[in-house]
């Protein structure tokens, strides 16, 4: 699983943006037709995903999403050559 090292400036942008939640939308199957609901305490505790792969590692690229979401988007994400 590749590992993608967003600064901490990025990662607290993205925490103030999705207001300290999981930025997963309804379309993931951990939790169908609804926003994911996880909390996050500190933005270091969440985890942090490009919306492209293969944009720059900046805020515009990035999503704030917990573990069991970020798994599930690798598992269903098209693989990254
Ligand atoms: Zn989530
Ligand atoms: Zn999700």
């Amino acid at each position: 699983m590749a590992d993608y090292e967003f600064s901490d400036a990025v990662k607290l942008h993205a925490y103030q943006n999705a207001g300290a939640h999981c930025e997963c939308t309804a379309d993931c199957k951990e939790h169908p037709n609804d926003r994911c609901k996880v909390y996050f305490w500190r933005y270091t505790e969440a985890h942090y995903y490009p919306i492209n792969p293969d944009a720059p590692l900046d805020m515009h690229n990035c999503r704030m999403l917990c573990l069991r979401c970020r798994r599930n988007l690798e598992a269903t994400a098209p693989p990254v050559s």
